[in-house]
């Protein structure tokens, strides 16, 4: 720790984002950076605590929800190395636990900081923001350049999707010298990281970036190959030592009301999909799901509800609101929710602050269930039909009750259902025979990693359900730590 006094010295300071009316003209990244000066001084923040709750990645209480960064990420190591200058060696520190820090850099929600110490009493460290701004730096100063392995094993592994999870456990693996081949559905590798996340939160030539350094360490991609489908579970396990499920949790939830099947009416991933994609082709004509002029209705309060509102206004919608049926957040952290876990409150994200600068009202309503749907003479939505809800036990075994006489009717002409997932879609987990959990995800023990089916591996979201890129990242790592040591009998793997 450089600077004993630096968190007496100095303020939190955060990158101003670019302002909203400007940003929403285009699908650049709307994050900016901190200067060198500032980072320093954030850097010094770091009280370098004797427990840096920030980098344990625990549930604390024991079985209740992980406080700080899933990675285990050195952060008062590398506070220290930014605030003396030091980058290249916070570049070799962050790579240690972490294979893509360019990614939770920019879209990580940043546990760490609702875990600092510092943060039990004053604004926490910038952590994020110090992350990003090392491993920018490292791409900038071309320290970042494919390290494939010294030898190989001998041994050959399938990856299954090339999401965060399989990403990262392709890159472990490779880097253990197994020979890695990864399959994915879809036309370009990432899963969400590139079709899910929209361009202005992470641009996906920084994916491509990483994919393309992977290939160049010799990790082998193939795309538009859906196993299950173009290649079955016995050929792959014909082919291969081991293999690893990465295949998401991709199965949206739906909503089953009277005047669903109208048009107009789309799954949020089918939205942002397609509009992700579209522009990845050169943006010629309109997206597969356009909002431009139409009245957009959102039904779900969270992050993905959110990337439909900034993607919405930077079609063109006409209005755009989001529905929940939760209660609005608390302001402040509920007395069951101490520090240092992650604090359930209220915030305002970039989708709703480009509403708010558009149409000059935030564009969230709580409390609201949709019953139903009604449709103009074309078979189109035109209104979204809800009722007012009490949390509490209600008589029909729901965990709400309908509000009497409280039903409302909202124009719409274009509905996102953005509800939740409700598991893995794919049809090759039944064909490997793998069992499943309560919730429908793969069964495999957090730590192990194994199925039920020997030399069959699950990570990310396939296994705990839909979570975090940071989570995705620390599965696929663990799960390469345990195929290496299932191939070689032992492994050096972290
Ligand atoms: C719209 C949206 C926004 C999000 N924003 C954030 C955010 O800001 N921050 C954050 O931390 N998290 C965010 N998340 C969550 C995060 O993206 C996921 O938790 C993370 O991507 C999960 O990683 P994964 O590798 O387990 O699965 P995925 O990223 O879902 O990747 C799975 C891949 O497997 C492929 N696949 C599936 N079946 C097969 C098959 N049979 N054969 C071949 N390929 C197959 C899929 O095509 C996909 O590419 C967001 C999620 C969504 C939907
Ligand atoms: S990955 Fe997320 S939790 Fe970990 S240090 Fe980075 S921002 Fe914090």
């Amino acid at each position: 720790m450089g600077k004993p006094t630096g968190f007496l010295q100095f303020d939190r300071e955060v990158a101003a984002d670019r302002p909203a009316d400007e940003r929403i003209r285009d699908w650049d990244e709307f994050h900016a950076g901190l200067d060198e000066t500032s980072l320093r001084q954030q850097g010094a923040r770091c009280m370098d605590c004797g427990t840096p709750f920030c980098h344990l990645g625990q549930a604390l209480p024991p079985g209740g929800p992980a406080a700080g960064c899933p990675l285990g990420n050195y952060i008062p190591e590398w506070n220290d190395l930014v605030y003396r200058g030091l980058w290249r060696e916070a570049l070799e520190r962050l790579h240690q636990t972490s294979n893509f820090p360019e990614f939770t850099g920019r879209v990580c929600p940043a546990p760490c900081e609702g875990s600092c110490v510092l943060g039990a009493q004053a604004p926490a460290v910038t952590i994020k923001s110090i992350e990003c701004a090392i491993v920018d730096r490292g791409f900038a100063e071309g320290w970042i350049v494919p390290e494939p392995p010294p030898r190989r094993t001998g041994r050959n592994v399938a990856v299954v999707g090339s999401g965060p999870a399989g990403l990262a456990c392709a890159a472990q693996l490779n880097r253990a010298g197994h020979r890695v081949t990864v399959y994915e559905r879809a036309d370009r590798p990432g899963g969400l990281l590139m079709y899910g996340i929209p361009s202005m939160k992470l641009e996906k030539r920084l994916v491509q970036r990483r994919v393309d350094l992977l290939a160049a360490e010799g990790v082998r991609f193939a795309t538009h190959t859906e196993v299950g489908v173009q290649v079955t579970a016995d050929q792959l396990r014909a082919q291969y030592d081991a293999v690893v499920l990465c295949v998401g949790a991709t199965r949206p939830r739906d909503l089953a009301v009277p005047g669903r099947d109208l048009a107009g009416i789309h799954q949020a991933i089918e939205f942002l999909h397609g509009n992700t994609r579209h522009l990845l082709d050169g943006a010629v004509g309109s997206p597969p799901v356009s909002a431009h002029g139409r009245q957009v209705v959102i039904l779900g309060g969270g992050d993905t509800g959110t990337d439909c509102v900034a993607t919405a206004i930077r079609h063109g919608c006409s209005s755009v609101a989001q529905f929940d049926i939760i209660p609005a957040p608390l302001a402040q952290r509920a007395a069951d929710n101490p520090w240092p876990q992650w604090p359930r409150v209220a915030r305002t994200d970039y989708g709703q602050e480009e509403a708010i600068a558009v149409f000059g009202a935030d564009p969230r309503q709580y409390l609201l269930s949709t019953v139903r749907f009604s449709g103009d003479a074309a078979g189109r939505v035109s209104q979204v039909h809800t009722v007012r809800v009490e949390w509490g036990p209600g008589p029909d075994g729901r965990p709400f009750r309908e509000v009497p006489g409280s039903e409302q009717a909202f124009s719409a002409d274009l509905v996102l259902l953005s509800m939740g997932w409700l598991g893995p879609e794919s049809p090759l987990l039944e064909q490997f025979g793998v069992a499943r959990d309560r919730r429908s995800n793969v069964e495999a023990e957090f730590g192990r990693f194994a199925t039920n089916v020997p030399g069959v591996f699950a990570a990310g979201d396939a296994r705990r359900g839909a979570s975090l890129v940071v989570w995705a990242l620390a599965e696929g790592r663990g799960a390469a730590r345990e195929v290496d040591h299932y191939l070689m009998g032992n492994t050096d793997l972290p």
